[in-house]
């Protein structure tokens, strides 16, 4: 499990509560994780886990486009003619 997926991890503890509630709207919780001092538990991986998707999305765009050649006389490319 990925620290700050896990409830029980250090960064999730009651000591990292900055004593003020979730600004996620409507949200009770008190706010304070080791990753960021704006949510509580349940909103910050819920935000770092739509942060590692767009992250990996991104990269994977990235990776694409790195191993694809810029033309020239090859012309093969590692996933075919796609686009
Ligand atoms: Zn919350």
């Amino acid at each position: 499990m990925i620290a700050y997926q896990d409830p029980n991890h250090e960064g999730n503890s009651p000591k990292h509560h900055n004593g003020k509630l979730c600004i996620e709207k409507g949200c009770q919780n008190p706010a304070g994780t080791a990753w960021s001092h704006l949510w509580c538990f349940k909103h910050n991986v819920e935000r770092m886990d739509r942060i590692n998707k767009s992250l990996a999305a991104i990269e994977l765009r990235m990776l694409a486009k790195d191993i694809r050649p810029t033309g020239g006389a090859c012309g093969q490319t590692f996933f075919g003619d796609e686009e």
